[in-house]
């Protein structure tokens, strides 16, 4: 399988640690606010990614956090905690807040056919793993502490501008407005392992540490999670494009400083999704949900066709046009697929090609849109079956996720009228005629519909069988 990776900046073989193996870690969602279709982007990506690397047969183990503490608004250390900012909008606590969004993000996923990751854990379940990193890293002299906050040393870093490609000037002449200055910072990219001084005197969520009482900071809770259930090499690592700087970058230079060697070799960042006016934001413009889409009669799935429409390295614009498109492809392609017989075998064979030819288009730097071209000449391909083309539709919805192939509505059984007993003869005369006409003896079929008819019966032939009219 091919993949872009962003810390070499071109398409690479992906080969993982342990031959099979993949150990995948995705940044999970800040729990204040209902997502937007822009983050299920990224996690219908990632989703596809996983279902790819299952497709083309690795397994994969799979982690994602739940940030629940420490994100703060700007993602630099600057700004109020966000899961404070939630509670305080809706005058809630923060563990109700951080209750309520996490179901909320799941029910959006399970409507766009995002799998549940199997380990998904919450930064608050996770507070001592990080204070054990923290004490560590001080530790080996990468960490200071400075007027109650514990900082990461990017000088001591290896190569700290891998992944973003930044230089430490472009930082100084203010690539990010939102980092202002902390005067505690030995340097201007450090950032901060541990809060205990928070501008905030009412932080509700706040543990004992060695520092004194206060809370992780975002960055760490990543490497923290991650390295508590995927060991210290990971294979890949995903988010959107805002997560490469600082989020990623700091994930990196903490947890090689902490195992003392490199510990991720693939990152895979899905670029956003803009609204007409730019990058989508929770704060600005229509706030743009799965609920909203649906109560605007659209079914989400559509959404995510329109997703794997495009390439996940381009940016992508919604607007209700595109949607419009997508829906009509989405309907489009389900009766199609509903319209095929599922009589017959399945060309085990055809089918084998087909799942090569979609699993090379997947490893083709995850290229759905050739996986759904592949999904469009396969059933306009005239040497399969019905019942094969079926099959192949479902082995591509693993990946997919489209609900492709649904059950056909059964026909409808003939409803067997209540026969008077009286009337049993003539149900007898239909069968004898039936058995005539079986047997190509039509002109026994036609004397005995002439002769109920001369009774004042008549006959009616239908696809369900025949009844009759009394005159
Ligand atoms: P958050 O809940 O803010 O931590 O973001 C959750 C995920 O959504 C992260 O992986 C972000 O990188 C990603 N993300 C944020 N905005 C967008 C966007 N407009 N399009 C695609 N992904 C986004
Ligand atoms: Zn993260």
């Amino acid at each position: 399988m091919k993949l872009y990776n962003t810390l070499s900046k071109a398409v690479e073989d992906f080969v993982p640690n342990e031959p099979g193996k993949v150990k995948m870690y995705t940044c999970g969602p800040t729990v204040y606010h209902f997502a937007h279709i822009g983050n299920l982007r990224t996690y219908i990506m990632e989703d596809v990614l996983e279902k790819s690397f299952r497709y083309c047969g690795y397994d994969v183990t799979r982690v994602m956090n739940i940030t629940d503490v420490g994100h703060l608004t700007s993602d630099g250390d600057t700004g109020e905690d966000k899961m404070l900012k939630g509670a305080k909008r809706e005058k809630k606590t923060v563990m109700e807040i951080a209750d309520f969004y996490k179901n909320a993000f799941f029910a959006d996923c399970a409507k766009l056919n995002i799998k549940t990751p199997e380990i998904v854990q919450p930064a608050t379940g996770c507070i001592a793993e990080f204070i054990e990193m923290v004490s560590a890293l001080l530790e080996k002299g990468y960490a200071y502490f400075a007027e109650g906050n514990v900082y990461f040393d990017t000088s001591k870093a290896n190569d700290y501008y891998a992944l973003s490609g930044h230089n430490t000037e472009e930082l100084m002449v203010g690539v990010r407005d939102d980092v202002s200055e902390d005067t505690n910072k030995r340097n201007k990219s450090d950032f901060v392992l541990w809060f205990t001084k928070s501008k905030f005197d009412d932080q509700e969520l706040k543990w004992e540490s060695p520092w004194g009482i206060g809370y992780p900071g975002w960055h760490i809770e990543c490497s923290g999670i991650c390295m508590k259930y995927l060991g210290d090499r990971l294979d890949i690592h995903c988010g959107g494009v805002d997560n490469i700087f600082p989020h990623h970058t700091n994930e990196i230079a903490q947890s090689e400083a902490y195992t003392g060697h490199k510990w991720c070799n693939y990152w895979f960042h899905v670029q956003h999704l803009n609204d007409e006016r730019g990058k989508m934001s929770k704060s600005s413009g229509e706030f743009l949900t799965v609920s909203l889409i649906e109560e605007k009669g659209y079914d989400p799935l559509a959404y995510r066709l329109f997703c794997l429409q495009s390439h996940y390295r381009k940016p992508l614009t919604f607007t209700y046009a595109n949607l419009d498109n997508a829906s009509a492809s989405y309907a489009k392609l389900i009766k199609r697929i509903a319209g095929l017989s599922a009589e017959g075998e399945v060309d085990q064979e055809a089918m084998a090609a087909y799942h090569a030819k979609f699993a090379e288009a997947l490893s083709q730097d995850m290229n759905t849109a050739q996986g759904l071209t592949v999904l469009y000449d396969m059933l306009k391909d005239r040497a399969l079956s019905g019942a094969t083309k079926r099959a192949i539709a479902a082995d591509f919805d693993t990946v997919l996720s489209l609900n492709l192939v649904r059950e056909v509505p059964k026909k409808e059984e003939p409803v067997s009228p209540v026969i008077d007993p009286a009337d049993m003869w003539i149900v007898e005369k239909i069968e004898e005629r039936a058995a005539a006409k079986k047997a190509k003896n039509y002109a026994l079929a036609d004397a005995i519909r002439a002769e109920l008819l001369e009774k004042g019966i008549t006959l009616i032939d239908t696809k369900q069988g025949t009844t009759f009219k009394k005159a």
